[in-house]
């Protein structure tokens, strides 16, 4: 298509490719930086900017900025490189100013082209090297008619991240000229009152401002509207969710009596720590609601929030209906599932197992007896998301370690097993009235940062228990590098001879938490190297992820009854082993862990209350700077809040919760923490606005509503709003 005047007509759909000067070659460049059309053309935003001064005189080049001049070359030397390698030509340039040195590294080529006597123009970035202003590997051009005009610009000038044969200057000239024409086609999502309120330019003019900025103050301000978009964009999502699941679920009351809470309190082997009351008391009220519970349980590792979830699907049981506890991996399920067997053990609490171990028949029984309803409590792992199990009356269910498992997952319950009571579901949406739901508590041990508290989790409320059951001894924390192993695991074996137990770590070569066939050979390996050369006489055993679910569950017994002294472990132990008498712990090649992970692994040990330290030791080669960090935070502090706030700042949010999915698109201009200003802001507006127009179908939020469920609307069910 053409306009009038015969130009191309395009369009935010338009391919890059249809572009003019665009060939199959450039068009591939572009599709590889993620870039089809020319609205992804004009997303991709600047990655830094640079300060390009008008051409002057020598002596008045910018420092640390980007100076173009003119002069003579004086002279020019060639220095051979050390060894192989290019070598480094310098030159040094001279006007009636002054002199700057000028070198090119990699360019024994300009051996033949540049010569004292020639008059140039250079361009480059300015610093001083050695107390000489020097411009290093400078852009250049011969200059025949040396009094031919001065034409560069001074520009603040937009860098883009670009490929070797794309350079940033190419991206930069095709945004140029596709701008003024889409940016017309760009419509507000946003109130206008809302952006006058904030003081922010309309969208249109964001895009023109971060792309051809004046000045750093425009393109901060362009910024920081293009981050807000993408801040409310998410509030909205998680606001109308929040407020779905207030106004379109029901659950089921669940009773909280006197004596309903001694009888569970009654089980316990301890009494709760005022944190835990605090905690049970919040989730007490939220079960007592018609509406659905769903609440984030945070505490750091060790902090007792097993009895806090049993006491919440035990008040599920008392009420005569069924609970549900999910663990993320085999061995922490079978864990739950003995300690869960060992309180309740003598009351009439039917209570099975079922993970993906379980084989067909034992299942085809299990399945039965819950949707039948002669289980009470069910505990398991993935397993029990699967489409087959149905529950009879369904009312609380608890995630444990959530920060595994993905936000969808736990929709998924909410379709399922309601019982008779509840309304036909077709296909995820329910034909009449309001769609029965389980009540939901998440735990996590990792202890999420407000800022992502919002953000990710930002449809739950949070409790959270401060502080560790009473008794508790500290850990005492080391970091030692490899060379010193050998005198660990003999202090070691000492300890372990006086009847203490350790657990050894060995990590998994791949970050997603499988075992590669590598790893188990290792893990085999490191435990014989061990038992031969520090632990003869004591009991060694190895336990990972790929042990049958039998095997593993002996192994732990062993190891949990204290017939195995010496416990050699994948990180399958990270979560939820729970063994007092372990109070040794190392960690081989700490830093090839992430903070969270190193700071779970070390709660495995401190869990004794009879006053006696326990000692972790990180055996680390500190390779890059990160890791470095991570040694040094977590030798300085125990506090799982402050480790997650640290992580937070070292790794960044991408990948604060590893490499899994958790259902939410990944924010591209906003950064957290740094813009948490921004986060409370839009908070507020889409609790607003939410609260003014739940559904957001008023005129002004039509385009918003669009926006929302095109970005988020699956992972967010904002599809169900209708
Ligand atoms: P986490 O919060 O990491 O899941 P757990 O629930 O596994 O922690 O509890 C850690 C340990 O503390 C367990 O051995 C548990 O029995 C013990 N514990 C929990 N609550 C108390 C309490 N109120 N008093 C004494 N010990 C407790
Ligand atoms: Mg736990």
């Amino acid at each position: 298509m053409a306009d009038a005047a015969g130009e191309p007509d395009i369009r935010l759909s338009t391919p890059v490719r249809d572009l003019p000067g665009i060939g199959v070659r450039r068009a591939d460049a572009f599709s590889r930086l993620g870039i089809q059309t020319v609205f992804d053309l004009i997303r991709h935003l600047p990655a830094r900017y640079e300060r390009h001064f008008a051409e002057g005189c020598i002596a008045d080049l910018p420092m640390e900025g980007v100076g173009t001049a003119r002069g003579t070359i004086v002279n020019t030397r060639y220095i051979t490189p050390m060894g192989r390698g290019k070598g480094r030509f310098q030159a040094t340039l001279e006007d009636h100013s002054g002199r700057i040195s000028l070198t090119w590294f990699n360019a024994g080529y300009l051996r033949e082209k540049l010569h004292p006597g020639m008059t140039v123009r250079v361009q480059g970035k300015v610093k001083a090297f050695g107390g000489y202003p020097q411009i290093a590997n400078p852009k250049w051009e011969p200059l025949d008619d040396p009094n031919r005009e001065n034409t560069a610009d001074e520009r603040y000038r937009p860098i883009y991240r670009a490929l070797e044969n794309l350079p940033s200057a190419r991206i930069e000239e095709l945004i140029a000229l596709v701008l003024p024409k889409v940016l017309p086609q760009i419509v507000e999502p946003l109130p206008v009152e809302m952006l006058h309120h904030h003081a922010m330019p309309a969208l249109p003019e964001a895009y023109r401002l971060i792309h051809l900025p004046e000045d750093e103050e425009e393109a901060a301000t362009a910024r920081r509207r293009l981050a807000f978009n993408e801040l409310l964009l998410l509030q909205l999502g998680i606001t109308i969710k929040r407020h779905f699941n207030k106004t379109s679920l029901v659950a089921p009351r669940l009773k909280w009596t006197v004596a309903i809470d001694r009888h569970i309190r009654d089980r316990f082997p301890f009494p709760l720590t005022p944190a835990q009351d605090g905690v049970v008391k919040e989730i007490a009220q939220d079960l007592q609601r018609p509406q659905p519970m769903n609440r984030l349980l945070q505490g750091d590792v060790g902090a007792g929030k097993t009895v806090v979830a049993l006491y919440a699907l035990l008040m599920a049981v008392a009420d005569r209906k069924q609970g549900a506890l999910m663990a993320p991996t085999e061995l922490l399920a079978e864990q739950h599932y003995a300690s869960v067997g060992r309180i309740l053990a003598g009351s009439n609490v039917r209570l099975a197992l079922l993970t993906g171990a379980i084989d067909a028949a034992g299942r085809r029984e299990l399945l039965a007896d819950v949707e039948e309803g002669r289980i009470d409590m069910v505990i398991g792992t993935q397993a029990l998301l699967t489409e087959s199990v149905r529950f009879r009356d369904l009312a609380v269910v608890v995630v444990d370690e959530q920060h595994r498992f993905g936000v969808l997952q736990r929709a998924a319950f909410r379709e399922r097993g309601a019982g008779e009571n509840s309304p036909a579901v077709v296909g995820g949406t329910p034909k009449t009235g309001p769609l029965r739901s389980p009540h939901y508590l998440v735990m996590t041990a990792t202890p999420i940062p407000r800022t992502l508290s919002l953000t990710v989790f930002g449809d739950l409320d949070v409790s959270t228990i401060r502080g560790l059951p009473p008794g508790r001894a500290p850990i005492v924390t080391r970091v030692v590098p490899q060379a010193k192993a050998d005198e660990v695991y003999r202090y070691i074996a000492e300890r372990v001879k006086k009847g203490e137990q350790a657990y050894v770590v060995v990590p998994t070569i791949d970050a997603t938490g499988h075992e590669s066939a590598v790893q188990l050979k290792s893990v085999r390996e490191h435990a014989k190297h061990l038992q031969d050369k520090f632990f003869s006489g004591l009991k060694v055993e190895t336990v990972h992820g790929r042990l049958a679910s039998e095997t593993r569950e002996a192994v732990m017994e062993r190891f949990r009854s204290g017939r195995t002294q010496v416990l050699v472990a994948t990180t399958v132990i990270e979560v939820g082993v729970d063994v007092p008498n372990a109070m040794v712990m190392v960690v081989e090649h700490a830093e090839r862990f992430g903070l969270a992970q190193l700071h779970q692994l070390r709660g495995r040990v401190g869990r004794g209350t009879d006053g006696r330290k326990s000692l972790c030791v990180f055996i680390s080669e500190p390779v890059t700077e990160d890791a470095a960090a991570r040694m040094a935070v977590i030798a300085e502090t125990n506090d799982g809040f402050r480790i997650a706030e640290r992580d937070l700042e070292i790794r960044g949010m991408g990948d604060f919760f590893g490499t899994r999915q958790h259902g939410m698109p990944p924010l591209r201009i906003a950064r957290i923490p740094e813009d948490m200003p921004l986060l409370q802001l839009a908070r507020r507006d889409a609790e607003q606005m939410i609260t003014a127009d739940p559904a957001l179908t008023r005129p002004e939020h039509t385009l918003l509503r669009r926006l929302l469920v095109q970005y988020y609307g699956d992972a967010l069910g904002l599809i169900d709003v209708g």
